[in-house]
């Protein structure tokens, strides 16, 4: 099949998957306009490059020509796009480095992968920023990252700390950088931290890399934290090292679940005993309003590249004022022969941290984030009209909290999808090869047992299509579907 009458096919709908005759064990290629608007945005590229090879504001005739020539070029491939035909042309960056197209042909439930998807402002920023150390252009006194105005990095900075209800941000190179500053602040050796069962492993490594020592606190039946339960394990702690754990760590909503929290009542009772506590937002901040002062956080970490709509690796660190000149303490460093000090730069930060398009992409984004975090609802709203849907397919299951608080959810369809894996030629991978062969790609190949997938970001058609290709899935292998 090529890739038109592919693609043509999946716009129009889950319908045209109804004919079960099909073979649908193949993924769907890149469809050509796809293709096309990648090799207009490389052959612009390409023009670029010459403007950055002339004379400042001079164009030879050589230049001239290139330009003529790349122009054309371009126009030939907007023809091609603009009416759909054509043959891919490029196939590799560089040679071996293939185009990356998964969010322009598939609808992508890839759990981590959903709220870190660009926004056009992001990429856009990408393309102008790339240059390595393109935001020092405009680095004045005092040197450091968050003090630059031009382009705006210092707003940005203050933009952040409000939008958490923080003193004091930072933007970090991914959450896990913000952990590692904290506890490199906090835990000395052999110091304890409290983190949940379902702690992420950066918090372990970043207790590990300080020194310290993580202490989980064991979840309840319905796999949740509670606070009763973290203040037992602070005592336990208590009991057998005759100290106080340095620091409570916790997820909002653990990435295994995507169970929430009551990271409320858990800053409570740390603060009870006087111990700092970190808010561990890489599943809320961006995708959902998070208030740090009502929390009552300490620290406030959230991930740029997982739901800020960033690029990787991006995050930030927020903290109230009284945290901020410990956490963001500057270096007292003095060298031995030249006596150099570098005043302001911040330790923890290592001076400065998210440098060029990283950091411009995060800026780009940062508009949209705001505002999507208020139409959190509507995202629930989705995410359990698909869960609805699967659990209308008898023998599903979701192991996370239900109805759904979040987008990213840990579903159990052994006794559905699994059923038929076991007497299927190509075992679990049958439902990746079904999804794959309807768009659908990023739930974990091979595993129809218990397995994650994220609706962040769908749209309600691609959420009623997502539903409709599991049930009709599940029509064809004669699953029983009750459909509402
Ligand atoms: C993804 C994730 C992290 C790590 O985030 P990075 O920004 O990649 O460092 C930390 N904690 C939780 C709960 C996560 O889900």
């Amino acid at each position: 099949m090529d890739c038109r009458s592919i693609s043509s096919r999946f716009e129009s709908g889950s319908q045209l998957w109804l004919s079960r005759t099909m073979a649908v064990n193949q993924m769907i290629s890149m469809d050509i306009r796809t293709q096309k608007t990648f090799e207009a945005l490389f052959a612009l590229e390409d023009i670029r490059e010459t403007l950055r090879q002339r004379l400042p504001n001079i164009t030879g005739q050589e230049d001239e020509r290139i330009i003529r020539e790349g122009v054309s070029k371009v126009r030939t491939i907007l023809d091609d796009l603009e009416a759909g035909t054509g043959t891919p042309q490029v196939r590799k960056i560089a040679g071996t480095i293939d185009i990356r197209s998964r969010e322009e042909t598939y609808i992508n439930i890839q759990p981590i992968q959903a709220a870190g998807r660009l926004t056009p402002e992001a990429r856009k920023a990408l393309i102008a920023y790339g240059d390595g150390y393109s935001t020092c252009d405009a680095c004045r006194k005092p040197f450091r990252l968050d003090k630059i105005s031009n382009p705006p990095i210092a707003p940005f900075h203050e933009q952040l700390a409000s939008f958490l209800n923080m003193d004091d941000a930072r933007v970090v190179p991914g959450a896990r950088r913000g952990f590692q500053a904290v506890a490199s602040t906090l835990v000395d050796k052999g110091d304890t931290v409290i983190v949940s069962a379902l702690a992420h492993y950066t918090e372990f490594l970043a207790v590990e890399e300080a020194g310290g020592i993580v202490r989980e606190v064991p979840l309840n039946e319905q796999n949740l934290v509670t606070a009763d339960a973290t203040a037992e394990k602070i005592e336990s702690v208590k009991q057998e090292t005759g100290k106080l754990p340095v620091l409570v760590m916790m997820d909002h909503f653990d990435y295994q679940y995507a169970n929430e929290h009551d990271v409320k009542g858990i800053a409570k009772v740390a603060h009870q005993y006087d111990i700092p506590f970190l808010y561990n937002g890489a599943y809320t901040v961006g995708v959902m309003p998070v208030d740090g002062k009502e929390i009552g956080a300490d620290f406030v970490v959230g991930s740029g590249h997982k739901s800020m709509a960033s690029p990787a690796p991006s995050g930030v660190l927020a903290t109230t004022s009284e945290w901020a000149p410990r956490i963001f303490r500057t270096t007292q460093m003095v060298g031995d022969i030249t006596q150099r000090k570098f005043g302001v730069k911040e330790v923890e930060m290592l001076g400065c941290t998210l440098m060029g398009s990283t950091l411009l992409g995060m800026m780009a984004s940062f508009p949209a984030v705001k505002e999507r975090v208020n139409r959190w609802e509507e995202e629930l709203k989705r995410s359990n009209y698909f869960i609805d849907g699967l659990l209308s397919i008898e023998g599903s299951n979701v192991a996370s909290e239900y109805p759904r608080k979040h987008t990213l959810s840990k579903v159990d369809t052994t006794h559905s999808f699994d059923n038929v894996a076991q007497h299927h030629k190509r075992r679990g991978f049958f439902l990746s090869d079904e999804l794959s062969g309807r768009g659908i790609i990023g739930e974990f190949a091979g595993a129809t047992r218990v397995w994650k997938l994220n609706t962040y970001g769908l749209s309600w058609e691609k959420v009623r299509y997502l539903t409709d290709t599991f049930q009709d899935i599940a029509d064809k292998y004669e699953l029983q579907v009750k459909r509402g």
